[in-house]
């Protein structure tokens, strides 16, 4: 098929000018547009009619047209490669929002429904809550979805209409005469700001508004073994949604606060034990502190300082695993001797007829 002029499409002669353009490309697009034109052809001169106008508002394209004629226009408008954005045809206001200016919002946007924004939250808890869980009870105002009208504000189905001065698009388009022709602009439909609807009898519990204002308690449950910054998900507990949308939800981010004696690594847990030199040598039975409780632990003789001993399952219990607690020996050496002791150390000393682990490892740097 030839293609066909640009000024022919839009029923124009040569060297029409700017307004001319606008205008009849306004009144070719109206008549054209496939939501309105039902015929089988619409769409495709719909599209023809767009591509005629994209060059010809265009000051460089159209100088480049109206020399070299469709051999001057460059691949992007080569048959078949007009992408100009008119897959979606949502009515007639769009093209005028789009191509005019104004808020270009498609209808879908402005008056479907969306899902309200979601809310962040932070709790802390102490450090044995996260590892046995607990049910904490926050109180929250939420705008909840009105549960006589659904969220649609009327008192039945029958008293929603469409909004006859916008007719349910949610815009308006206004013309402004200037002196460099007629200028269409979109703004908000001011009857119905924006909806879409007009609602005859309003609902009488949440007089209109489809939501009510509500302060909930809610009971938040923290799951055994949680860790700190992982986050609860409350559905529906967020902001409101638009046009009946749902509510976004609410994220509860948990902070766990740390303990004197336990550290968390995971599902692990770490404690770490003093030790006199005398007990690590000779060996001896602790009483070590879990979360569970006290837990019988065997020290052999001669455990070195910085030894690890696991106490097996004695860790947190999450989800999915279940946690150990690593038990290290810290030895401490007595910076303050009674009399007794004292003499009891030099008495050792002299019991050791053997070298010192010192000499022994001065011996070797005689070689
Ligand atoms: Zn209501
Ligand atoms: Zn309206």
């Amino acid at each position: 098929m030839e293609k066909r002029d640009y000024y022919e499409v839009l029923g124009l002669q040569k060297g029409a000018s700017e307004a001319e353009i606008k205008k009849a490309y306004r009144q070719m697009a109206k008549k054209y547009h496939p939501d309105v034109n039902k015929a089988p052809d619409a769409e495709e001169k719909f599209k023809e009619i767009n591509e005629a106008y994209e060059v010809l508002s265009d000051p460089q394209k159209k100088a480049k047209y109206d020399q070299f004629g469709h051999a001057g226009m460059d691949g992007a408008f080569g048959q078949g490669g007009f992408s100009g954005g008119f897959g979606d045809f949502g009515d007639i206001n769009d093209i005028f929002g789009s191509f005019f200016g104004g808020g270009s919002t498609s209808r879908r946007t402005s008056t479907g429904p969306r899902k309200g924004n979601d809310r962040f939250m932070q709790m802390r808890i102490d450090f044995m809550e996260a590892i046995f869980g607990k049910t904490e009870e926050i109180t929250i105002e939420v705008d909840e979805q009105c549960s006589e009208c659904l969220g649609s504000g009327a008192k039945s189905k029958s008293d929603i209409q469409s909004c006859s001065r916008c007719n349910g698009s949610g815009q308006v388009q206004t013309q402004n005469r200037t002196p460099f022709g007629v200028f269409m602009s979109t703004s908000v439909c001011p009857e119905c700001n924006g909806s879409g609807k007009k609602i005859l009898h309003k609902c009488p519990k949440c007089n209109g508004r489809g939501y009510e204002h509500k302060r909930v308690k809610l009971e938040i449950k923290i799951p055994a073994g949680i860790q700190s910054g992982q986050q609860i998900r409350v559905a529906g507990k967020g902001e409101r949604g638009i046009n009946g949308g749902s509510n976004g939800d609410l994220y509860i981010e948990v902070l766990v606060g740390s303990h004197p004696s336990f550290v968390r690594d995971g599902n692990d847990i770490r404690i770490s034990i003093p030790l006199s030199a005398v007990d690590a040598t000779l060996g001896c039975k602790v009483d070590v502190p879990t979360v569970y409780g006290d837990v019988e632990l065997n020290i052999p003789a001669g455990t070195q300082h910085g030894t690890q001993f696991r106490l097996r399952g004695k860790g947190v219990k999450g989800p999915r695993s279940l946690g150990d607690q690593y038990v290290e020996v810290r030895i401490e050496i007595p910076s303050k001797l009674s009399k007794e002791e004292y003499k009891l150390y030099e008495k050792l000393k002299e019991a050791q007829g053997h070298e010192s682990a010192f000499e022994r490892f001065k011996k070797s740097f005689k070689n």
